[in-house]
């Protein structure tokens, strides 16, 4: 073990050596030729030359020293299901599911979207479409039909794998009618679906266009489907995330750099080790769940749980007794679920042997102080890492990196700079940089990004570059949007997003997405949406409408009518989880003179702030009807 401080200043300042050494950690078909290729900036090319395959470094490649261990665990407490995966398992599972893509003509480049629950055919589905070096989009089972079309307008796949339901607290939760809906809104259509039956809702299957995944499966239970080996910076998936336009961006991940940043991670920063066991709590929705619960641990040769449910569910002990059944080593969660944790009986935080795990991983959102301290305590003796980083970034931006150096953790601090990134604090206003201890700028790293992180926006190169690249003097450097300050010893504090993107329970929501699905009610005339502090969430989004028509607004319950129709709106569009906590209704919004949203205004005063410089408004009883508002 040696100095962090060096590893980093290595990886920046000889890049292409700390990186050639990484690449070793992953089996390349064909070596790479050159690291990394930065001659038209901000595009990086990493790997240049090398030829990979993602789901041969997952499963394949550990077939000879690990074939009979774990690789898949497969956990649902809404089904009462528990099903242990061999990496033989895996590896005969994802080849029948590629004989099915295979089968409905999917090969190297097309695009697959995959919109599932959290079930072991979700696993198969992501590495068969790696395996054949088709494009896979997971789309987030929480999102609802407009939010599904926008996508598959976007990625038009030629397959979409599904299945009829998901199941949460117990209750099944359809998907097959959303996508079918979804299908109907999309200019582009895909030629097939695979359907998933878990004979949770009926479902009539569209002739000529969906296929049953069990009747074929059967078809191709001995199925041979050898990897399709590709060159390092062909794409392995997209992933759909919000900004500040309405329209989600296709952040675009290549192969190789992604197989070297995920391998290397799970020792330096996870401190995995094969034949371990990984638990990460999120959903493959996302890209925590891509990154560590499918791709990372796999390659590292790890177990990996994929768990269906709640946290609290069949009782807050859930996830610690499943920590105990399979010894896991490393556990990743969000804050938010520690939050909802932290409101069960304590005692379950020592009722079983949780000897066996090593640390507490959280990420996605602001880990708070009280949160930190109670996880801390309750698991004493367990480091607790907070990381950050973003969807675009594919892996951790800052953490602490304990398999490289051990080193404190700070509350309130996801850590330093992970090595890779030259993280810069940029002034927002002067574009300098600021290296000071404790001065707030704007998180950037300067280019080129490392491996792993977003190649390109899918099929926009143009907003790719104009969305996060910025000349500061002398230097490119990349937007995360995040505000943050750096302390004196290196460790960084995040401060919340410059732009519109609002960050509830860890997911992030455009506001400006939640506006336009609102603004759709025939009665909502304007709305201004804003993320508001929440105890339990980190944030929800609350809502502020003009009716087009006040002539039926003239009680409560008129206006409670009217709230909850919107937010069903909200709802079938978007998904709950864009859901606002309140839609309240105003006779006018807060604007500048110039009728530029008072969004920063409007969102002081509904976390009952100050809202500070007022002068470029216009008419301040717009404001004052807020403040009345939240005052109740
Ligand atoms: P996503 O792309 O959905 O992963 O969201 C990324 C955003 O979540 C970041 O830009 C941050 O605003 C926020 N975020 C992620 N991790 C953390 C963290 N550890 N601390 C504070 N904010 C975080």
């Amino acid at each position: 073990m040696g100095s962090f401080a060096e590893f980093h200043a290595r990886s920046i300042h000889d890049r292409d050596a700390f990186w050639a050494e990484q690449a070793r950690l992953v089996d390349w078909k064909v070596e790479p030729k050159q690291i990394c290729e930065y001659s038209n900036p901000p595009f990086a090319k990493w790997f240049v030359g090398g030829q990979t395959n993602l789901c041969h470094n997952a499963v394949d490649r550990h077939l000879a020293a690990r074939g009979d261990q774990p690789a898949l665990i497969f956990v649902s407490t809404e089904t009462d299901q528990e099903k242990i995966y061999t990496f033989r398992d895996l590896h005969a599972e994802v080849q029948r599911m590629a004989a099915i893509l295979q089968d409905l003509g999917v090969v190297k480049g097309d695009r697959v979207l995959i919109y599932m629950p959290m079930v072991a055919e979700a696993a198969f589905a992501m590495l068969a479409c790696a395996r054949l070096g088709a494009i896979h989009s997971v789309v987030f089972g929480g999102f609802a039909s407009h939010s599904l079309a926008t996508r598959i307008e976007d990625a038009t796949p030629k397959v979409i794998i599904s299945a009829d339901a998901g199941s949460r607290g117990g209750k099944s939760v359809p998907y097959k009618p959303l996508l079918d809906e979804a299908i109907q809104l999309s200019a582009h259509k895909p030629a097939r679906v695979v359907m998933v039956n878990r004979n949770m809702v009926a479902f009539t299957p569209v002739a000529g266009r969906d296929v049953d995944y069990a009747t074929e499966r059967a078809k191709h239970m001995n199925a041979v489907v050898p990897c399709k080996w590709v060159e390092s910076t062909h794409p392995s998936y997209t992933l759909y995330t919000s900004g500040t336009t309405g329209k989600p961006k296709g952040v675009q991940r290549d192969t190789g750099g992604y197989t070297v940043a995920l391998a290397a991670s799970i020792p330096h920063i996870f401190e995995g080790k094969p034949g371990g066991t990984f638990f990460c709590t999120s959903d493959i929705g996302w890209v925590v769940g891509h990154s560590y619960i499918i791709y990372g641990p796999l390659i590292g040769g790890m177990a990996t749980i994929l768990y269906e449910g709640l946290p609290i569910r069949p009782d807050g002990g859930i996830w610690w007794s499943l920590v105990e059944k399979y010894k896991v080593n490393v556990m990743f969660s969000a804050p938010t679920a520690i939050r909802v944790l932290k409101k069960q009986d304590p005692a379950l935080l020592t009722k079983y042997d949780l000897s066996s795990l090593q640390a507490l991983f959280l990420a996605g959102e602001p880990l708070d102080e009280p949160t930190a301290k109670w996880i801390s305590e309750g698991l004493s003796g367990k480091a607790i890492i907070d990381n950050y980083w973003q969807t675009e970034t594919g892996w951790p931006i800052l953490s602490i990196c304990n398999g490289v150096e051990k080193a404190p953790s700070k509350f309130g601090s996801p850590g330093k700079a992970i090595y890779g990134y030259n993280v810069k604090l940029v002034d927002d206003q002067t574009g300098e940089e600021l290296t000071g201890a404790d001065q707030k700028g704007v998180l950037t790293i300067e280019g080129p990004l490392p491996p792993g992180n977003l190649q390109t926006i899918w099929g926009d190169d143009e907003r790719f570059v104009k969305t996060y690249w910025k000349t500061v003097p002398g230097k490119l450097v990349y937007s995360t949007f995040d505000w943050a300050v750096r302390d004196k010893d290196g460790y960084f504090f995040i401060l919340g997003r410059t732009d519109d993107v609002i960050n509830v329970a860890g997911h992030r929501l455009g506001t400006r997405e939640i506006e336009e699905s609102i603004s759709s009610h025939p009665n909502v005339a304007e709305v201004a949406v804003v993320g508001v502090a929440d105890q339990l969430k980190g944030q929800v989004a609350m809502a502020f409408a003009i009716a087009k028509d006040t002539s039926g607004l003239t009680s409560d319950a008129a206006r409670k009518a009217l709230e909850a129709e919107v937010m069903k709106v909200v709802d079938a569009q978007l998904g709950a989880v864009a859901r606002p906590s309140r839609v309240f209704f105003v006779t006018a919004l807060p604007k500048t003179r110039s009728g530029k949203l008072l969004r920063r205004a409007i969102q002081a005063v509904a976390e009952g702030r100050d809202p500070g410089d007022l002068t470029t408004m216009d008419d301040p009883a717009a404001l004052q009807q807020i403040v009345d508002l939240i005052k109740g």
